[in-house]
């Protein structure tokens, strides 16, 4: 499709985070299952429900827009979430994966902010309130979990994976 005005590339954009969050939605259980932490555990699972919800706002906008929503390949997302795998498949130790994954997890959770901050900005200077107010809240949630993320990794994993290496010396 021949992207031809802001709006075309608003849409173009819609549907490459509508795809990169359906990838979030299988790659945040792997994290689960793979964080040894229980505090990052529970931080994965909440940010799924999040998740699920985030499809279901983004869904919500391209009824606004009165077009089908639908994906496009985001090959954004999947370079990153593929980087988060090949740290789950490597030979690491628990508290130095759970590092990996948060640095993973904030990889995305900027990479969505950049989108909806994008997206929120179109919608405002193209007069879509309702839609704005949507990305907008959104947008939050992945701002929230970013720092939540760096609270994780600055008060209990990082720590462990120093300790970590003390043990081995
Ligand atoms: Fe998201
Ligand atoms: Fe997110």
């Amino acid at each position: 499709m021949a992207l031809k005005t802001l709006h075309d590339l608003f849409v173009d954009e819609l549907k490459d985070i509508y795809h990169a969050e359906k990838q979030l939605t299988r790659a945040l259980p792997k994290m689960a299952k793979n964080a040894s932490s229980d505090k990052l555990k529970k931080s994965f699972e909440t940010h799924l429900k999040e998740t699920e919800n985030q499809i279901k706002r983004l869904e919500q906008v391209f009824e606004e827009l009165g077009i089908p929503a639908k994906g496009k390949r985001c090959v954004g997302m999947e370079g990153i979430v593929n980087e988060g795998k090949e740290k789950m498949e490597e030979d690491i130790e628990d508290a130095v994966l759970d590092a990996a994954l948060i640095a993973s997890a904030q990889k995305v959770e900027h990479y969505e902010i950049a989108s909806y901050g994008t997206l929120r900005t179109y919608a405002e200077e193209m007069g879509h309130r309702k839609i704005a107010d949507l990305l907008q809240q959104t947008l939050d949630e992945e701002s929230k979990t970013n720092e939540m993320l760096t609270r994780i990794a600055e008060e209990e994993i990082n720590f462990e994976a120093i300790s970590q290496e003390k043990e081995e010396e």
